[in-house]
Order: structure tokens, then sequence, then C-alpha cells
């Protein structure tokens, strides 16, 4: 499985606004916002793709999204709400091949993405 340049952040060989860290996970702000709230939250450990994710990763994954609910409390989105994505595979739109949740908000999301 090749290296992301999330795996550079990870180890803070780049630097990223990091807004949570914890052993098993980081949260970083987006590059590219979509949204005034756009916050990438990863596992320190590299999956590819939720494709090749294993029943031994679902309480990592779980954990992540505890951890995207810390997250939108710690930026004030919690009550306006927000949107949770995460693209998978070419169609579903994934970029770096390093599992991440998108975590959107500060404006009203529209449906159905596109
Ligand atoms: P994907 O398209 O794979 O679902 O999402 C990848 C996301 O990573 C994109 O929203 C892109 O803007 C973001 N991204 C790519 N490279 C970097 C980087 O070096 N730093 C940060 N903070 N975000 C990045």
């Amino acid at each position: 499985m090749p290296e992301t340049i999330f795996s550079k952040i990870v180890r803070k060989e780049i630097p990223a606004k990091i807004v949570f860290e914890d052993e098993w996970s980081l949260a970083f702000h987006d590059l590219n916002a979509k949204a005034p709230v756009h916050v990438l939250i990863i596992p320190k450990r590299q999956i590819d793709s939720l494709e090749h994710a294993s029943e031994e990763d679902a309480s990592l994954l779980g954990h992540l999204q505890i951890v995207i609910q810390q997250v939108a409390r710690q930026l004030g989105i919690h009550e306006s709400g927000y949107r949770v994505i995460m693209n998978c595979g070419r169609d579903g739109g994934q970029s770096v091949g390093h599992i991440h949740y998108h975590l959107l908000g500060g404006r009203a999301m529209d449906w159905p993405p596109g």
C-alpha cells in the first residue's frame, strides 16, 4: 500500500492545521476547504479505503466517528449541524488513498451531493 501525504502529516513531516490528536487519530483542516468548516479525520494507521477495511478496523472507524463529534463541538458546529462524508474509490471521488472522513459545516448543505 503506497504511503500518501497523510502519513507525512501524521509524522509531522509536513505542516497541517491540526485540531485534534490522540493515540489513534488525527484531525486537521482540509487544504481546499469546501465549507466554512472542513476538517479531515484520519486514523494514524493507514487503511487505503473503506473497501479495504476489515472487521478488525471496526473499533478504529467507530472511534473516528466519536472524534468527529468532539471536533464538531470544539469548532462550534454541533448545534447547527454538519455533514460527514467518506469518499470511496474512483466513482466515490476519493483522491487520497488513506481512509478519511470529511467533516463539513458552518453552512447548510445541499442534498443530494453531486
Ligand atoms: P478525498 O478526495 O480523497 O475524499 O479527499 C482528500 C482531501 O484531502 C481533499 O479534500 C483535499 O483537499 C485534501 N488534501 C489533499 N492534500 C492535502 C494536504 O496536503 N493537506 C491538507 N490539509 N489537505 C489535503
